[in-house]
């Protein structure tokens, strides 16, 4: 495979960080492979947000069509007691004022679009599917994956870098810290689904009900069909348990029969969301314990580098987890144009991420902006008259403000900001 600058940039993981970031080296002229575990891309999971700035990113990449066919433009996102009456809504994307849209997709048919396009403009040969990567060791000026095939080889790939975005069981996180405890389960399971059914709120809106112990997430992912009148309704159960009762395993595709968990969501009904109906219409649905990791200290290793959810895996409470991997994959791409493919691209990347991230784990560990709803259950017992005596707007106002700038889609930041990779910029690959 030839060496030194010849030599492509590996890829863990296509996932949704591996993909961007293999298309983000296209773009720049990078030669590089993914290698992915799975030996076929299927498309897996239900709904994520994409926010403004991930979409940006991706718009960036030729994709603003695409998305507008597989995903839903999100306008509102609101708050809603146990009780079933509004806290809290406010426009999102370009209703608030942001220059991109935000939206709402599977994330199979994202991972499909990321795939497909791939191979469109790289080739199939721009990544290899069945090839898992179980370490790495380094070179004089290069890195070699050890990996296993679904054929049952052990081979070893040898790259420039090793971007490691193979997602929360990380092999090349393990590697790089051996210690690390299992991820961190505070108690709390999800269980996931979609649903064929009529339009909610605006028919746009992602709606988030409930307490800190027992709430409910729901969102369309698809256009409202004109033959049916119905939607694809993504939605999240989540319930907080005893631990000790242990769910250790942290698979994000172990399906399960709903009646584990809806007899806590027997009486959710409002006059605007039937809960129940909504869980039992669904033709499959997931358990995912709501897991993450400590942050550690670094995520470099010589010419290995932690993307996306090995680098810092996060509660999915405040709809960034998939778009944190877009930017990090991005933010990876600017560091090449800056540094070259080399290993001080990868310092400059930890530099810029390493400590907003970690701060965003801890800060998703203690709720993220669901903590608004705990505060107005505690005060309020479960029901009320008026919103406004239970807790001031301008409570509301500045803990969203806080949390939307931590996360990096804070309003005014992301629309005054320069692209993140300018167009037609090229890697100078010697
Ligand atoms: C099957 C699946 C379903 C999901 N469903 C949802 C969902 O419904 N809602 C939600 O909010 N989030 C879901 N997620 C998580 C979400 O995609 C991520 O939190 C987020 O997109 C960050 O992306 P990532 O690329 O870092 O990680 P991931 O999207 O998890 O991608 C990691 C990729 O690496 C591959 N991989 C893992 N280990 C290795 C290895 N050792 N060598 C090579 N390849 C490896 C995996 O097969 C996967 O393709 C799901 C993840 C997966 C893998």
């Amino acid at each position: 495979m030839g060496s030194g600058p010849d030599l492509p940039v590996l890829i863990a993981g296509g996932g949704i960080a591996g993909l961007t970031m293999a298309l983000t080296c296209h773009q720049l002229g990078v030669p590089a492979i993914v290698l992915e575990s799975v030996r076929t891309i299927a498309p897996l999971g239900v709904g994520i947000n994409l926010q403004p700035n991930a979409i940006r990113e991706l718009i960036d990449l030729g994709l603003g069509h695409e998305l507008d066919d597989i995903g839903i433009e999100a306008d509102e996102w609101a708050l809603v007691a146990r009780c079933g009456k509004d806290v809290w809504a406010e426009p999102r994307g370009r209703a608030a004022g942001y220059r991109w849209p935000q939206y709402s997709v599977h994330r199979g048919e994202l991972q499909m679009l990321l795939h497909r396009t791939l191979v469109e403009r790289a080739g199939p040969e721009a990544i290899l599917t069945g090839h898992r990567v179980v370490g790495y060791r380094h070179s004089s000026d290069s890195v070699v994956a050890h990996v296993d095939t679904r054929d049952g080889d052990e081979i070893e790939v040898t790259g420039r870098l090793l971007l490691a975005c193979d997602g929360l069981h990380s092999a090349a996180r393990a590697q790089m810290h051996p210690d690390q405890p299992d991820p961190q389960w505070g108690g709390q399971v999800l269980w996931r689904g979609a649903t064929l059914g009529p339009p909610v709120r605006s028919g746009a809106a992602f709606t988030l009900v409930g307490t800190l112990d027992q709430r409910f997430v729901h969102y369309p992912i698809s256009s409202v069909d004109p033959a049916t009148g119905l939607q694809l309704q993504n939605w999240i159960a989540e319930l907080t348990v005893d631990p000790v009762d242990g769910f250790v395993a942290s698979d994000w595709n172990r399906e399960v029969d709903v009646e584990t968990f809806l007899p806590a969501f027997q009486d959710w009904t409002f006059d605007w969301l039937d809960i129940p109906a909504l869980v039992r219409g669904a033709p499959k649905v997931w358990e995912f314990p709501m897991v993450d990791r400590d942050p550690v200290e670094r995520w470099v290793d010589q010419r290995v580098c932690l993307l996306g959810d090995a680098a810092h895996v996060m509660y999915p409470v405040g709809s960034n987890g998939a778009s944190q991997a877009i930017v990090d994959a991005r933010v990876m791409g600017a560091c090449f144009l800056k540094h070259g493919v080399q290993p001080d691209a990868l310092g400059a990347f930890e530099s810029a991420l390493l400590e907003p991230m970690s701060a965003l784990v801890l800060r998703n560990r203690g709720h993220g902006p669901i903590g608004i709803l705990g505060l107005v259950d505690e005060r309020s017992g479960g029901d009320f008259d008026h919103i406004d005596d239970v807790i001031p707007r301008n409570e509301v106002e500045a803990f969203m403000a806080r949390y939307k700038a931590a996360a990096g889609f804070a309003i005014d930041s992301l629309n005054n900001a320069g692209p993140t990779i300018a167009p037609g910029a090229r890697v100078d690959q010697h």
